[in-house]
């Protein structure tokens, strides 16, 4: 029976090895740091550059890896090797800490049938020696691959979108009906940032539907009541608490720097406002809106799909516009209509599936029905129409737009 020391240098001595210095040269011509794709041409216009496979173990990898290799730990290399890889023909290069593992599973990848493979000789440690630049990666913690396992199962999420969900920035106009389901199960898929904009507190009356606060909470600001109920959900998720009223002196400061807007708001002055701010700072926008049994919601893309003036040109007037202190609301049907939003904001999030951008859909708890209309851009809308700069939107005063007395 060989010795390991002699198994290995049987193995090197069949498998071709390249060094780091070469490499970093190889990898110099790649074309925007990113991998070629299965359906990449016969004849590239550019060199070959190979794919870069790192075989390390987690441990190792989390402290940086060779930037553009893919990373596939040695116990995994012959399951994934094809979906990473599918050209055998392709150049592969393998490395690992020192060029052990990775001369294994060179030869490992030669008779699986890829033609090019080589290892790093001296793995990455060569790699950091020389001094050329790594990259660190973010990886899911042991405590975050339990707690979203189930997203992470879906091959529509996977580590990468729970990573971009981790990394996502929402903010939820309120933290009443709408809010508190939207922000909770926001919290719950991991979305990292969630802002929160209100500047009431907990009442009695609110108990009925805004699930995100507590009878031990009525008289505290929401926006501390909901950090508190997040906190206790996911600790991942870092609440910002925005305890004002938005208007048009700091909507764009607060707006800025999120990726996508709930609109729970319960005032026809707050949606105006909101859909002028995002349309001109180009965030989008999930919209929803609730009355008595009767729920309605859409996105505002800020792509040009329509926005909330091309629905409702002018507000209503106020008495016909009666708030849900005035005309009541079934208390489960804003936890409907706010998961939907939820439901919205992750997809856009994950870049998955078909928003309702250009869709209105109306829900009826009552017959327990579902209705979409089609919602058309409207050409001479003022914020979003033909020819309108959105940089130059102005935020106007809303009350007045609205004909309110301002609170
Ligand atoms: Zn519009």
């Amino acid at each position: 029976m060989p010795s390991f020391q002699s198994y290995l240098k049987a193995i090197k001595s069949e498998v071709a090895e390249t060094d780091v210095g070469q490499l970093k040269a190889e990898l110099g011509s790649r074309p925007g740091g990113g991998a070629a794709g299965p359906s990449a041409p016969a004849v590239p216009e550019v060199p070959e550059v190979p794919e870069v496979i790192d075989v390390r173990e987690q441990d190792e990898y989390v402290q940086g890896y060779i930037p553009g290799a893919r990373w596939i730990p040695r116990g995994y290399l012959e399951l994934r090797i094809e979906e990473a890889v599918p050209d055998r023909d392709h150049e592969v290069v393998v490395y690992c800490a020192g060029g052990t593992r990775s001369a294994l599973a060179a030869r490992s990848l030669r008779e699986l049938g890829y033609t090019h493979v080589k290892s790093l000789a001296g793995g990455f440690t060569a790699w950091k020696r020389a001094g050329y630049p790594f990259d660190i990666p973010v990886v899911l913690s042991p405590e975050q691959q339990l707690r979203y396992s189930r997203h992470t199962m879906l091959p529509e999420v996977g580590d990468k979108g729970q990573i971009a969900l981790l990394k996502s920035r929402v903010l939820c106009i309120g933290a009443g009906g709408l809010g508190s389901p939207s922000s909770m199960y926001l919290a719950a898929a991991g979305v990292g940032t969630l802002g929160i904009v209100d500047d009431d507190v907990v009442d009695a009356s609110n108990l009925q539907r805004q699930i995100l606060h507590a009878t031990d909470r009525i008289g505290v600001h929401k926006v501390e009541s909901a950090a508190k109920t997040i906190a206790g959900l996911n600790p991942d998720v870092k609440v910002v608490q925005h305890r004002t009223r938005l208007d048009s002196s700091n909507a764009l400061d607060i707006l800025a720097g999120y990726d996508v807007i709930v609109d729970g708001a319960d005032n026809f002055q707050a949606r105006y406002l909101v859909n002028d701010a995002a349309l001109k700072l180009r965030i989008p926008v999930v919209h929803a809106s609730i009355f008595r049994f009767e729920g309605q919601i859409t996105v505002f893309s800020a792509d040009g799909a329509p926005c909330y003036r091309c629905l409702y040109p002018s507000p209503p007037p106020p008495e016909e516009a009666p708030s849900c202190a005035e005309a009541g609301v079934l208390g489960v049907l804003p936890g409907i209509m706010g998961v939907l939003q939820a439901t919205e904001v992750i997809k856009i999030v994950l870049g998955q599936g078909h928003t309702l951008a250009g869709r209105l859909l109306v829900y009826d708890a009552l017959k327990t029905k579902f209705r979409e209309l089609k919602l058309r851009r409207d050409e001479s809308c003022p914020t979003c129409g033909v020819g309108v700069d959105r940089s130059q939107i102005q935020l106007i005063d809303y009350n007045q737009f609205c004909n309110v007395r301002a609170p």
